[in-house]
């Protein structure tokens, strides 16, 4: 594949969570493309099965492992896999996360009457399980792989994690307060765990991606006839760069913050990659 530059991850073992996804497929290739050793976990084993193959087609070295972030014990055994494979873990890339639909609202605004119309999920309808659902697949399933993987990172130089934030954890964004709470959850561990590891040289750091077209969001972006819908107009038009990102315009930035020579002094930030939305008020 084509990466954006080199930087040189020769040997060093990364483990991606949430790898099968749209947006970690393209980092595992990026990173094994740049020397790394990739241990693929996905809670659907089938989704990293044919990306290994592909990477291992490569030339380079990639393994696909069933894994659910929210379940110790299925960390536990995939880090015993990664150990007797490829060893001890440098970089953590906590992949896994997501939304539900029954943590969205319906409407952007609440109004008096559709508090009576049965088509409409307002706030009062929205579902504690799956508002804990959330919170727990991306905040829990990221602090979680952490406590397993980075035990490996201590004593050891140039190792680091890279969590996967949003932007409505800058500013929350309409519908989905679960989501935005979760994702605002993990720029603030992500900055709290910079501080707390600082003194083993563990660097923690995220990135925070704008709108990229992917399963996790193709429903409030695209109608049924694959046309886009009125949210994703009101996002492009709220993009000052006038579009969605491609997937492997994250690259750049994740390998920038995956080399200890490119970025061995940044650490505890949350780097926006998102066509300057997040610099943008709207007026
Ligand atoms: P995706 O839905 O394509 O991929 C998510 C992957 O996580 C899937 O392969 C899924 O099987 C896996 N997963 C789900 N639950 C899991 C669990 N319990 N354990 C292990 N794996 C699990 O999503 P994506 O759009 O590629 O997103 C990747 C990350 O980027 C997510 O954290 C997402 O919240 C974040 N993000 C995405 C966007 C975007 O525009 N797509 C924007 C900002 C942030």
């Amino acid at each position: 594949m084509q990466i954006p530059f080199y930087v040189s991850l020769e040997d060093k073992v990364v483990v991606i969570t949430g790898a099968g996804g749209i947006l970690c497929q393209r980092m595992a290739m990026a990173l094994a493309e740049c020397g790394a050793k990739v241990a693929l976990l996905d809670i659907n084993k089938s989704s990293v099965d044919g990306l290994a193959t592909q990477i291992q087609r490569e030339g380079k070295e990639a393994m696909g492992i069933q894994a659910d972030v929210l379940d110790k014990e299925s960390l536990k055994r995939a880090h015993e896999v990664v150990l007797k494979t490829f060893g001890k873990c440098d970089l953590l890339i906590n992949g896994a996360g997501g939304n539900h639909d029954k943590g969205t609202t319906t409407k952007e605004y609440l109004f008096e009457e559709d508090l009576v119309d049965q088509e409409v999920q307002t706030f009062f309808d929205l579902d504690d399980t799956s508002i804990q659902f959330v919170f727990n697949l991306n905040f829990l399933g990221t602090l979680l792989p952490t406590q397993e993987f980075a035990k490996d990172m201590i004593g050891r130089k140039g190792c680091s994690i890279i969590n996967i934030s949003s932007m409505n954890a800058f500013t929350p964004l309409t519908k989905i307060p679960a989501y935005s709470g979760a994702k605002a959850a993990v720029s603030n561990f992500t900055k709290w765990l910079a501080v707390h590891f600082s003194k083993l040289g563990i660097r923690v750091n995220a990135l925070a991606p704008g709108f990229f077209l992917t399963k996790q969001n193709e429903k409030l972006l695209l109608n049924e006839d694959g046309s886009l819908t009125q949210r994703a107009h009101k996002i492009i038009e709220s993009t000052p760069m006038g579009r969605f990102g491609e997937p492997d315009e994250l690259l750049g930035a994740l390998l920038f913050l995956a080399s200890e020579q490119g970025s061995g002094f940044v650490n505890g930030v949350v780097l926006p990659v998102d066509g300057a939305f997040s610099a943008y008020s709207g007026v």
